[in-house]
């Protein structure tokens, strides 16, 4: 009989370990499901380009049974997962009704969800940017402003429309800013009572510098860029409350705005984070080297909800590129314990990071060793993200895209 595998979460993670085991088992020996809220699996860097509407949504979000070749996908929302019994419930509400899919092994692949770390009002005034919702309503909520704004005579109502505030200095918020800085000046030409000097982006960074992962010779530069175009960085301060009419921060200072990103920060989804395993203290799954979650043999947990110890101290970060990494890792030791051998440790040293502000602008910092800022940066960004976009279709699509938006001006319908 095959061994039963149930993955739950279809991100980079859970989706490249059932393509592993795909490739990797030998036939018959896994039975492999893969469960996931959405069916499509969504390629998170573009987002941002998805709220400025260089991407089209579909084009970043390869659908599930596409991309499976002899896995089971199951669409629902996991409800819970009995470790002891070895079974987990998954609801699907357009069928209304709630499965139970016993397993073998269990792959947690569950991600992370955003966090506005109780900051009053921000879970219900701010927009995240977490989702493929979320991009799709950021992107509708800033052209519905930039209508607003056209109908209104009052300069201080006008100019809350016409400012929009994203809270976080990390890759996202500073993607955000830059995207959105450049949407709203090429948007703003469809709108003659709006000029491009009444509209303001502000990025609250909360720390004293951007992009924290980055050497600060590149977060220095980021403000630098964002700023040359327009993007005000507070630095030092933090969003201490937001409401309907805008973000105070923590120094007082209040910025009266209609529109506010949150990205701000992640943590673990609470379903994950009430398991009955070792948690970290911020929550996540601890695992061992080997990617098993200890003292729970058939369980496993990989990705963002997952804290996973480097070889020489301390722990992984929680970016796609590794959970990338991981996934195959996870998987090959799955196929050995079922096999009696011996697992290996994951082990990755990071290639480097980057980002993109918009503006045909960005930032990389190549394995700690060389840098590179503006055009060339943001070409590389480009290049590698577009390379790492599952399927040749996607590609095309996500070039032709990015093609047709040098000569053609920005579309400002607001679809749902
Ligand atoms: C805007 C943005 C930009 C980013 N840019 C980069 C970048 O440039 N480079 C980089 O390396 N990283 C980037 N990241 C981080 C990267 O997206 C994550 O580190 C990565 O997605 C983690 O992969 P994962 O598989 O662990 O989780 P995810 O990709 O989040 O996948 C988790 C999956 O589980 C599903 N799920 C969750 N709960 C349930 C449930 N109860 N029932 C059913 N399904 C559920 C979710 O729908 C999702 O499909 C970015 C993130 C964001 C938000």
């Amino acid at each position: 009989m095959p061994q039963r595998v149930v993955i739950l979460g279809a991100g980079f993670a859970g989706t490249a370990v059932a393509r592993t085991l795909e490739r990797r088992a030998r036939p018959g020996e896994v039975a492999v499901t893969l469960v996931n809220r959405d069916n499509y699996t969504l390629f998170t860097p573009m987002l941002p380009e998805v709220s400025s509407g260089a991407v089209e949504p579909r084009h970043i979000a390869p659908p599930l049974r596409a991309l499976l070749r002899t896995s089971q996908f199951e669409m629902g929302d996991v409800e819970s997962v009995d470790l002891e019994r070895r079974a987990v419930v998954v609801r699907n509400d357009k069928a209304a009704r709630s499965s139970r899919l016993p397993y073998d092994h269990l792959v947690i692949a569950l991600g992370a969800v955003t966090s506005t770390h109780g900051v009053p009002g921000a879970d219900s005034h701010t927009f995240p940017l977490k989702t493929m919702d979320d991009a799709i309503a950021q992107r509708n909520e800033t052209i519905r402003s930039l209508e607003a704004a056209a109908t209104l005579d009052d300069d201080r109502e006008r100019r809350a429309f016409l400012t929009f505030v994203v809270v976080g200095g990390g890759f996202t918020g500073v993607e955000a800013a830059g995207e959105l800085l450049g949407f709203l000046r090429a948007a703003a030409r469809f709108y003659p009572r709006v000029e491009s000097h009444d509209l303001r982006v502000v990025l609250v960074a909360g720390g004293s510098r951007l992009l924290p992962q980055l050497p600060q010779s590149l977060g220095d530069g980021a403000a630098q860029m964002l700023a040359q175009r327009g993007v005000e960085v507070v630095f030092g301060d933090d969003a201490a409350a937001v409401d309907g009419g805008g973000v105070t921060l923590a120094s007082g200072k209040r910025y009266d705005s209609k529109t506010v990103i949150w990205s701000a920060g992640i943590a673990t989804p609470p379903l994950v984070a009430h398991m009955d395993v070792e948690h970290s203290k911020h929550h996540a799954i601890v695992v061992n080297p080997d990617l098993s979650v200890p003292k729970r043999p058939g369980v496993w947990a990989v990705g963002d909800c997952a804290q996973i110890p480097k070889p020489g101290g301390g722990f992984y970060p929680q970016t796609a590129q590794h959970a990338l990494r991981e996934a195959p890792v996870l998987a090959r030791n799955l196929l050995a314990t079922l096999r009696g051998r011996a697992t290996k440790p994951f082990a990755y040293k990071t290639l480097g990071m980057m980002a993109s502000i918009g503006g045909r602008e960005g930032l990389a910092d190549i394995r700690n060793r060389f840098t590179l800022t503006g055009l060339p940066a943001w070409l590389l960004w480009r290049a590698y993200y577009l390379s790492r976009l599952p399927g040749r279709f996607r590609k095309t699509r996500v070039a032709l895209d990015w093609a047709l938006s040098l000569p053609f001006p920005q579309d400002i319908a607001s679809v749902q």
